[in-house]
């Protein structure tokens, strides 16, 4: 005989996308009605994402489908947009944009702008419309780990027209900086220039605007958070100590202005040899899982030192394009920001 706790179980099985978790875990399952053999399954979600939902409508409609006994099967979705944040009101949106993601580390040269990067083509390649914008004024890299030396236009009411590289949006300082002229502007000035280059940016309708902060958790990034509608941030490390260290300042800096860490990636993980294939922790173990627990965050990625991820970023076509492990870590990654921006909370 069908009954709701049978439904119930068989609901169990299906994932909330991109997670192990199941559906009746992250509480989504408003109600369940048994008629006969029909049933009728009502799913709450607080999301942006409309592959979510037609995922989960999927994954639930084969698994109870599967199941002997079964009639009608009728699956309803009550899709709400997920609330602003608490403090968060009063942050500018950027028009068309729907999720805002920044990608931020406590110092340089941990990785930040490959995993923004990569994340971002990870995204596009799941299907989403995605802009990514280097506000790292001092040492923008975006251009080059795309492979574009071209320069976006103006239109005549001053907005600037992002250039389009792999499929993305594309935005970068260096776009309006000469190769050769020092960036002088520090302070507020450069706080401004920021804001104002996002803002005047038209990006046309966008599901992820990824945002690769500058490293540091100074005035800039701190002025960048609170002046635009971070959605979600996401904080990349190293294993190391020291790298750790920072990555907690960087986490208390969106405590501050209450945006939501979705979690750390810890890059450089460890290498795998090409050759015989064993693992060397380089940097030691465990140290960004210890880190995210401590600071109640998932881990969302453990990406390898690898040498076509750094080949890429030089040669401007990054690692997140190819179909190799790597990408396949990106793409994981992109799927657990997108569940997690879907989730409230
Ligand atoms: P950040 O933005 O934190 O300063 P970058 O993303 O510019 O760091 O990376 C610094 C250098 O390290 C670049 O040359 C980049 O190609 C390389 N790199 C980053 N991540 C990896 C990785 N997982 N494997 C190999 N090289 C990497």
């Amino acid at each position: 005989m069908i009954t709701e706790a049978r439904i119930l179980d068989i609901l169990r099985t299906v994932k909330y996308p991109g997670f192990s978790r199941d559906v009746v875990s992250f509480g989504l399952i408003r109600g369940v009605t048994v008629n006969g053999r029909d049933v009728t399954v009502h799913f709450t979600l607080a999301v942006r994402d409309p592959q979510i939902p037609r995922q989960i409508h999927e994954s639930a409609m084969r698994a109870l489908e599967a199941e002997p006994g079964i009639g009608k099967v009728e699956l309803n979705f009550d899709i709400k947009e997920p609330e602003a944040p608490a403090g968060t009101v009063g942050r500018a949106s950027i028009t068309g944009v729907k999720n805002i993601i920044a990608v931020a580390s406590g110092k340089g040269g941990v990785g930040k702008s490959t995993v923004a990067t990569n994340l971002a083509i990870a995204l596009a390649r799941s299907g989403a419309k995605v802009g990514l914008c280097d506000c790292d004024l001092y040492g923008p890299s975006i251009g080059l780990m795309l492979g574009t030396t071209e320069h976006p236009m103006a239109t005549e009411d001053n907005q600037i027209i992002p250039i389009e590289a792999h499929g993305l949006k594309l935005m970068s300082m260096a776009f309006l900086l000469d190769d050769a002229s020092p960036v002088i502007v520090r302070g507020p000035l450069a706080t401004r220039y920021v804001q104002q280059f996002l803002r005047q940016t038209q990006w046309g309708e966008l599901n992820y605007l990824v945002l690769d902060l500058p490293p540091g958790t100074g005035d800039i990034q701190l002025s960048i958070v609170q002046t635009v509608a971070v959605d979600g941030a996401v904080i990349v490390t190293t294993p190391q100590e020291v790298a750790l260290i920072d990555a907690r300042k960087a986490s208390s800096m969106f405590a501050k202005v209450n945006v939501r860490v979705l979690g750390l990636v810890e890059n450089m993980s460890y290498f795998l040899c090409p050759s015989d294939g064993v693992r060397y922790d380089i940097f030691g173990s465990g140290g960004g899982e210890k880190e995210a627990a401590r600071l109640k965050v998932p881990l969302l990625a453990q990406i390898p030192i690898d040498i076509p991820t750094r080949t890429g970023g030089d040669e401007g076509r990054p690692v997140a394009l190819t179909d190799s492990a790597v990408a396949a870590s990106f793409a994981e990654l992109a799927g657990k920001v997108r569940s997690l921006l879907t989730v409230s909370g």
